[in-house]
């Protein structure tokens, strides 16, 4: 099965007042790409995405992804996100779902560290990446551990010794 719809990101989005994309079906650039946009809203947080199986797969990671080998950060698994998304950039009004700015943090592409499918290893809650950004380089890795507090999944998000 597909875990590909945007049906949870629509529905919490009133596109006549936010700026966000609405998602309209875009094809891939060829290149799996990664985004952190930093996201001022009633909490400061870094909305970690990952292009995987037509969508932009969505964490929250309060304190930031980690620069260092060794800091582990908390990634709660947010509602996927459209392929255009990882080009916004803006202001999504007061009132609206994730009122606040949002900037692009760092942007670039990725792979896969061992031959298996992002798909796959999306859905088994172990992700081991090549990143190409500006800021976040090298092999990190994105481990599903349990629920949260909120009952989202709850994802560890750290850089791996390579
Ligand atoms: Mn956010």
């Amino acid at each position: 099965m597909k875990n590909n719809n945007l049906k949870t990101y629509r529905s919490k989005r009133n596109f006549e007042e936010t700026p966000e994309p609405t998602g309209k079906p875009s094809q891939s650039s060829g290149q799996a790409l990664f985004v952190v946009q930093k996201h001022a809203a009633s909490h400061l947080h870094y909305d970690f995405r990952l292009e995987i199986d037509g969508v932009l797969k969505s964490w929250a990671v309060p304190k930031g992804p980690p620069l260092e080998i060794g800091q582990k950060r908390l990634a709660i698994e947010t509602e996927d996100h459209p392929l255009e998304y990882a080009h916004f950039q803006g202001i999504i009004p007061p009132g609206n779902y994730g009122a606040g700015t949002v900037q692009i943090w760092d942007e670039g592409n990725f792979t896969m560290l061992k031959d298996i499918p992002a798909d796959k290893a999306y859905q088994e809650g172990h992700l081991e990446l090549l990143l190409y950004g500006k800021k976040l380089v090298g092999p990190y890795a994105l481990i599903r551990t349990k629920l949260s507090k909120t009952n989202k999944p709850a994802w560890l998000l750290f850089k791996m010794k390579g």
